[in-house]
């Protein structure tokens, strides 16, 4: 639970607390989280008066020791849970706007550790976004490691960890395991320093893209990369719309915009979106690629609104011809990375993580 300190309580409370000592607090209301505030459901947030009282707890508890989770370990049942990582890469802030109108600003994080050899993102939301730490600030020139406490696990669109309102990032991590880590870091520092300067090609679109070919990607199994390709016979039956859940993406029985308590991932405040996954063969001079894409990448794919896709595909208007010619005869670029995390018997499969057409 959180509780934010606000102007002279800042003087008054802020030299009370101090890390990993036990506090009583008494007279202040719990009330729920402002919903501009919120990362989860449930939330409360405790509020501090004129009426609180702090009285610290004589304990002999030691400190608790955190417990490091490696990246590779992400499941459904994860979280929350504390991980650690050098860092590869911080994109800009991007905002998202739910679907009741509140903005969030979020941050994808980058970040790789000696359990994997595919890097893992870590969304920061909110406050978290405003980076006033030099040494994560400076992440491009400097390595740096950073411990990232209380961070929970979303499966919107593949395995993704969020910060949670608990989450702390700590740059200046002590103990046994840091140690080994950074050793790990500097035996491995050009493969590592490879994989960063490639992150920052395939994320930053202002960039020259460095186009590869799909046998090369092949071979290399790693990495995020594009390729450019055509879709030599786009099939429209391989075109699915269907309602889905707002928050797991996954198919619901309902009309479109209905509040609901998903019945797939149990959040409550869901809401019933338009989804659509289109599954194609992409091929270039060297090879082939099945791939899927989802909502946002459909809509690039096709040039059209997700809630167009979806309606005409409902009532058959779907003007699929010209769309098939556009993406049989033109070439475009995909991004695509290796997925261990959703496959049985960790096979290696290809999956699509961005489209563009320029
Ligand atoms: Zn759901």
């Amino acid at each position: 639970m959180k509780g934010t300190l606000f102007e002279n309580q800042i003087q008054e409370y802020g030299d009370i607390f101090q890390k990993d000592n036990v506090y009583q607090i008494s007279n202040a209301p719990l009330e729920p989280v402002h919903p501009k505030y919120k990362d989860r459901d449930g939330d409360c947030s405790i509020r501090f008066g004129g009426q609180t009282m702090v009285q610290p707890i004589a304990t002999e508890v030691t400190p608790n020791k955190v417990q490091y989770v490696p990246l590779a370990s992400v499941s459904y049942e994860s979280g929350p849970d504390d991980r650690y990582g050098l860092v590869l890469f911080i994109s800009d802030i991007r905002t998202r706007i739910t679907e009741t109108g509140i903005e969030h600003s979020i941050r994808d994080i980058s970040v790789i550790d000696h359990s994997t050899t595919v890097q893992m993102t870590i969304s920061i939301w909110n406050d978290l976004t405003d980076i006033k730490d030099p040494k994560l600030l400076s992440w491009n020139t400097e390595p740096v490691i950073a411990a990232f406490l209380g961070l929970r696990v979303t499966t919107t669109r593949g395995f993704i960890l969020s910060s949670s309102l608990s989450t702390t990032i700590d740059t200046n991590p002590t103990g046994e395991e840091f140690v080994a880590f950074h050793d790990w870091v500097m035996a491995n520092f050009e493969e590592l320093e490879n994989k960063m300067t490639q992150l920052v090609d395939t994320k930053n679109p202002a960039a020259e893209k460095s186009i590869l070919t799909i046998q090369q990607i092949l071979d290399k199994k790693q990495e995020i990369h594009w390729v450019k390709v055509k879709i030599p016979e786009p099939d429209q039956a391989r075109l699915i719309s269907y309602e889905g859940c707002n928050k797991c993406g996954k198919r619901v029985d309902l009309p479109l915009n209905k509040s609901m308590t998903c019945p797939k991932c149990f959040k409550l405040d869901c809401t019933s979106v338009p989804r659509t996954t289109f599954k194609f063969d992409a091929v270039d001079e060297t090879g082939e690629l099945s791939l899927t894409t989802f909502a946002e990448d459909c809509e690039k794919l096709f040039k059209l609104p997700i809630i167009q896709i979806f309606e005409q595909t409902n009532i058959g208007t779907l003007d699929f011809g010209s769309i098939s010619r556009d993406l049989s005869s033109n070439e475009f670029y995909v991004a695509v990375g290796p997925s261990y995390m959703l496959t049985k018997k960790q096979a290696l499969s290809w999956v699509l993580k961005d489209v563009s057409w320029t």
